[in-house]
């Protein structure tokens, strides 16, 4: 199968393992968003997020979970995350196997960080408080 994450689960392709189980799989984003931009994957190929099972969800989950504790653990200047999926060529997803964005974030790193994620429009990220 012609996928690159499929390709570094099989170690044909190096990447920064950070944690792997029988489910799931995190290393860091070759291209870092921020310094300590983290993937988390499911070990199955799937393409979208919304067809994984709810076992590789929860496991997902604790391991977003276990992320962040240790990079703030590691590195005390974060102060915040955003947590993120591209879901669908519309919305940005490039690499077709289901990721999880874990992206952290630190006072001052941008002028204005209001709105976080909701910069996937930037005209639309920052908003009036109604
Ligand atoms: P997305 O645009 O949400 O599909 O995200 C794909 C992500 O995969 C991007 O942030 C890329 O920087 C990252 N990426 C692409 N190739 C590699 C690779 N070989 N190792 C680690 N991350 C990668
Ligand atoms: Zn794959």
């Amino acid at each position: 199968m012609d996928c690159i994450f499929c390709k570094i689960l099989e170690n044909e392709i190096p990447s920064y393992k950070i944690y792997e189980d029988e489910n799931v799989f995190a290393f860091l984003d070759i291209t870092q968003g921020t310094k300590g931009h983290t993937l988390i994957i499911p070990k199955r190929h799937v393409a979208n997020y919304f067809d994984l099972y709810q076992p590789e969800l929860n496991a997902i989950h604790n391991l977003l979970n276990k992320q962040r504790d240790q990079i703030i653990a590691l590195d005390p200047t974060i102060t915040g995350f955003n947590v993120g999926v591209n879901e669908g060529t519309s919305a940005g997803q490039t690499i077709f196997h289901a990721h999880i964005h874990l992206i952290p974030r630190r006072k001052g790193d941008v002028e204005d960080p209001r709105g976080g994620v909701r910069g996937v429009i930037p005209s639309k990220q920052k908003y009036e408080k109604k």
